[in-house]
């Protein structure tokens, strides 16, 4: 395809007998050719081999697609919501069309197995699609301020340019999140998918086009943290940095951002505590390990510290190491439930890393360990692992691992296991298990995270997801995530 043309690309696009091409990017409404070319291999996870090559963005790409965001801007923002909301429903009715394609995608760019990449990593974006268009029709972005001054109104206004900064574990999940609510409040904008991942937003942008947005509003620039996502943060017009993941990048993109006094909303790592009280239900553990394992434990909620009442470690260690042992691994292209790879070469040899310290801490390994699991010789994938009697001071029990690696400790007292939950940096999710309602209500309102996940239940489509301390500042989804691209403007005498 040549620099300006419009024409949708397929899945079926392909450099050679197996690479795809997806080197271009898409801005101001066509899909253009990059500045300067500057190939980045597409890695397969489950066996290290090219599987597609993007171009890593430079400064001209950047600037055009600011450009085109802030051209789009003034229009798109008078557009009437309804308007907008219209064209996002042809979007969820097209994402959900293609939505085996986007199953496809993400499955080879990092590895999730088909049948969750369909159900879960894709099904996330149906699920935010459609609970952010229900909250933007209810929300009202215009309000009185109250009845002591009624002549005295609230506007919500679009903030303006966005840049929309996502991560490789969910990218669907992430991206929705963020360009669904933007787009309808009125904001244009640029999405930097993860170069590690990068095939399920070129065809997310392939979906946007063929819905029909104005040109502009939406701009997709492919590249890395310290090119495409460096000159967003810094960029003079962007208003605001909407950014996924690790605490790292997003202590540098505050920091990058804050010359030019950008809003910054972060969403970023978690080290989630699992309290299982004694009265635990049958089912608890089993699905606590499927839980931290699920996604290959690339999760930033995931429940990676184990805490277990003393009077039934002994019976859950047992249970936990049956559970580990009995989840299958296995190619990504490969039917049923089982985990796949981790995305990347530098995450696996993260993670051995992270296993050979639990070991040398002291921690006591019950299942999997270093090492690729049996029957496999290329390809990321890591053992299943369980370290018991975990000190809460050891490297696995504070650090971010992100593979399948649980750390299970044991507590004596409701209040022990309250403090040790909050004893972490981050402040993501937590969870508790157990079937006293009392017990877990006071338990919740006493942990300091943003989400709290009782017995397995999910938390309702359309609430707000974030953390507190280094877990972000953010809140997405639903009205929440509504609001983080909104300005609020006071107005007197309006009525
Ligand atoms: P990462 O921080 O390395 O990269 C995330 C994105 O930021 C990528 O697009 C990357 O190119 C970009 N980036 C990196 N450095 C940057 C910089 N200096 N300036 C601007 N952009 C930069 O994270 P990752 O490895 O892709 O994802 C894993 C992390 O994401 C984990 O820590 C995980 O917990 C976190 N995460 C958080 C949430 C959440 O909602 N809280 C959800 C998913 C993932």
């Amino acid at each position: 395809m040549s620099p300006g043309t419009d024409a949708a690309f397929t899945l079926g696009d392909l450099m050679s007998d197996t690479i795809l091409d997806r080197r271009q990017f898409y801005i101001n409404g066509s899909w253009v050719d990059p500045d300067t070319a500057n190939d980045f291999d597409v890695i397969d996870p489950s066996n290290e081999e090219a599987c597609a090559v993007i171009s890593l963005g430079g400064e001209a790409d950047t600037n055009a697609a600011v450009a085109a965001a802030k051209a789009a801007f003034p229009a798109w923002a008078a557009t009437p919501v309804e308007e907008r909301v219209a064209l996002l429903e042809k979007l969820y009715d097209i994402y959900k069309a293609r939505a085996g394609e986007m199953a496809e995608a993400i499955t080879t760019e990092m590895g999730a197995p088909q049948d969750m990449s369909a159900a879960q990593q894709v099904g996330a974006g149906i699920g935010h699609l459609k609970s952010i268009i229900r909250a933007l029709k209810e929300f009202a972005f215009e309000r009185p301020l109250g009845e002591h001054a009624p002549d005295n109104a609230i506007l919500y206004e679009p903030v303006g340019v966005c840049a929309l900064i996502t991560p490789w574990n969910w990218p669907m999940n992430q991206v929705t999140l963020k360009v669904i609510p933007a787009i309808g409040v009125g904001c244009t904008m640029v999405l930097k998918p993860s170069e590690i991942a990068p095939l399920s937003g070129s065809l997310f942008a392939d979906m946007v086009h063929e819905a029909g947005f104005p040109a502009g509003v939406f701009n997709m620039v492919h590249g890395d943290g310290l090119g495409v996502g460096t000159q967003l943060s810094g960029h003079p017009d962007v208003d605001m940095v909407s950014f996924t993941g690790s605490t790292r990048a997003g202590v540098a993109i505050t920091k990058n951002a804050a010359d030019t006094v950008k809003r910054v909303a972060l969403e970023l790592g978690g080290k989630g505590a699992n309290i299982v009280f004694a009265d635990a239900g049958d089912t608890a553990i089993d699905w606590s390990v499927w839980r931290c394992f699920n996604n290959t434990g690339q999760s930033c909620n995931a429940p990676t510290r184990m805490l277990v009442e003393r009077s039934i470690y002994d019976e859950t260690v047992e249970k936990a190491r049956i559970a580990a042992e009995g989840t299958a691994v296995g190619p990504p292209t490969v039917e049923g439930r089982h985990i796949g790879p981790v995305v990347s070469e530098a995450q696996w040899n993260k993670i051995q890393g992270l296993i050979a310290k639990g070991e040398e801490e002291g921690a006591r390994l019950i299942a999997g360990g270093q090492g690729r699991p049996d029957g496999f010789d290329k390809g990321y994938y890591v053992k299943p692992t369980v370290f018991v009697d975990v000190d809460p001071d050891m490297t696995i029990s504070r650090e971010e691992i992100f593979g399948p690696v649980l750390a299970i400790t044991p507590f004596d007292t409701e209040e022990e296991a309250i403090a040790l939950a909050n004893d972490t940096p981050y402040g993501l999710t937590n969870y508790v298990q157990t079937t006293d309602k009392d017990k877990a209500r006071r338990v919740a309102r006493q942990l300091r995270s943003g989400m709290v996940e009782m017995n397995g239940t999910p938390r309702g489509a359309g609430a707000p997801f974030g953390g507190y301390g280094q877990s972000g500042n953010g809140r997405e989804g639903g009205e929440w995530g509504i609001e983080e691209f909104l300005e609020v403007k006071s107005v007197s005498d309006y009525y």
